[in-house]
């Protein structure tokens, strides 16, 4: 490999590795196994230090016409950091700092590796909050950006795209980009800067973030509520936001893996009525106020047929319930052969779930399904036990069709990334897939980065 003595002379020779017993973490992401992306044979692990060493690199793979693979946190759930070709994996987490956090303007101005956890705590300890929260708090200011993350508290206050206000680029020709600013409105020229979130990587490294932060809530309460029928857990939802009430967050799932999770953290679920449960998050600027949505939001689900609904509103009985859901994941982990991401209009999930239960019907499996109901954005798992993967890709084409009848998408969240690119064939929108490849091909004219990711 050539390029391998100019990648030393940018980042010095312990930042380039070439063992492979050394770079294991970096060829997967937490992509299930069955279907994770096979990593390629022939791979260099680079770290560099700074936006320029990354333009260097950049313009020695341009020239070498070498693939560069991105690597943030490694928390991607569809196999985009995955190097699939023999080339480079360029990780950021040397650009680990955080620059400043600017009180007077409400921004923090992160490096690219810095992660959710420290942009939390960074925020928490100026008295300032944070508002996206995908679940796994390793992923990285850059990672987040470029997958245009959701998570649980999208309810209230939308994906990341709502608090990036400006970005540092580095193109694949090595060209810095500076996108953006301090500023909540900027209508000068076409927008770069929402070209590159939700890029997946194929159009620039992002090496620096400007996110937008708020004043911490100063209160918070937790409900969960319990019903006998799932229709009428899903049914709340849209009755709750009618009413005048935004939650911060509004999740649906059932008891058997909302159990699963509690018993994988040693926890105990704390509802002991029902099979469905929505926990909804409330947050406001005092007690009374949120007290006051919890009336509210009750006074709708026991409208609704609810059998129980639980209040917590203690720090830390608050912290383990979303601890409980946010592990959801992580417990079934070694139990599904995929973990899907569709989305549907908010009303219309109740209709797929019907949907999703049809289709394991006919092919005699269970399909465990939870996730973000309030922004219509749900987890169907396919379980690991059907070993036939050839099943496995129908049993998700049918979801994915009904899905899209329902006017929804495969993926809300999660992005399309390796895995998703075959099922892109069920969107035959020709012009929309040329445009996305001629600004693909504009930015990179080589296809060196992130080749075969985001985009069929
Ligand atoms: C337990 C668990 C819970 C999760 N919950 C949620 C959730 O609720 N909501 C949600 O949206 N996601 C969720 N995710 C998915 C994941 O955390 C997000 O997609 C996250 O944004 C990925 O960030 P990362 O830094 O780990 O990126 P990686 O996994 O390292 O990379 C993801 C993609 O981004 C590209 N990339 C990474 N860094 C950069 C950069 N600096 N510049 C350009 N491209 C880059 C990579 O090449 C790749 O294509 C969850 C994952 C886990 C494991």
């Amino acid at each position: 490999m050539i390029y391998v003595a100019g990648l030393r002379q940018i980042v010095g020779d312990d930042w380039v590795i070439t063992e492979r017993g050394q770079m294991e973490r970096y060829l997967v992401d937490e992509t299930a196994l069955a279907v994770r992306p096979r990593p390629a044979d022939k791979v260099v692990l680079v770290k560099p230090a700074s936006s320029q060493e990354i333009s260097e690199i950049l313009k020695l793979a341009n020239t070498e016409k070498t693939p560069v693979f991105i690597r943030g946190g490694g928390t991607g759930l569809c196999g985009g950091a995955v190097p699939t070709q023999d080339g480079i994996v360029l990780s950021l987490e040397r650009l680990d700092k955080v620059e400043e956090i600017d009180k007077e303007n409400l921004m923090i101005v992160v490096q690219a590796g810095v992660t959710l956890a420290t942009i939390l705590e960074a925020a928490d300890g100026v008295g300032l909050f944070f508002p996206p929260h995908p679940g796994d708090e390793g992923a990285q200011a850059g990672g987040m950006v470029a997958c245009n993350a959701g998570g649980t508290r999208a309810v209230k206050w939308g994906v990341i795209r709502n608090y990036v206000k400006g970005l540092e680029v580095v193109l694949p020709t090595g060209e810095i980009l500076n996108l953006g600013g301090k500023l909540l409105k900027n209508n000068q020229g076409l927008d770069l800067m929402n070209l590159m979130i939700h890029s997946e990587g194929i159009l620039g490294v992002i090496t620096k973030v400007i996110f937008r932060l708020y004043p911490k809530s100063a209160a918070s309460a937790t409900l969960i509520v319990s019903y006998d029928n799932r229709h009428d857990a899903i049914d709340s939802v849209p009755k709750i936001l009618q009413s005048g009430v935004v939650p911060l967050a509004a999740e649906y799932f059932e008891r058997n893996v909302i159990e699963t999770s509690a018993r994988y953290l040693g926890l105990k679920w704390p509802a002991t009525k029902g099979n469905s449960f929505l926990m909804i998050i409330l947050t406001g600027d005092n007690a009374e106020e949120v007290y006051g949505q919890g009336e509210k939001t009750s006074a709708v689900c026991e409208r609704m047929n609810a059998v129980d609904i639980l209040m917590a509103e203690r720090r830390e009985e608050q912290a383990n319930i979303l601890k409980i859901r946010s592990e959801l994941y992580s417990s079934m982990k070694d139990r599904y052969a995929d973990i899907m991401d569709v989305t549907v209009p908010p009303a219309r999930v109740g209709v797929l779930l019907d949907k999703i239960d049809e289709i394991a019907k006919k092919y005699g499996t269970e399909i465990p399904t939870y996730g973000h109901v309030g922004d219509g954005n749900i987890h169907p798992h396919i379980l690991d036990k059907i070993k036939d993967m050839g099943l496995v890709k129908q049993i998700k084409r049918e979801i994915y069709q009904e899905a899209i009848k329902l006017g929804g998408v495969i993926t809300g969240e999660h992005g399309v990334g390796v895995i998703r690119i075959p099922d892109l064939d069920l969107y035959p929108d020709d012009t929309g897939w040329r445009l996305m490849r001629g600004i693909k091909t504009l930015f990179d004219p080589n296809n060196i980065l992130n080749p075969g990711v985001g985009i069929p």
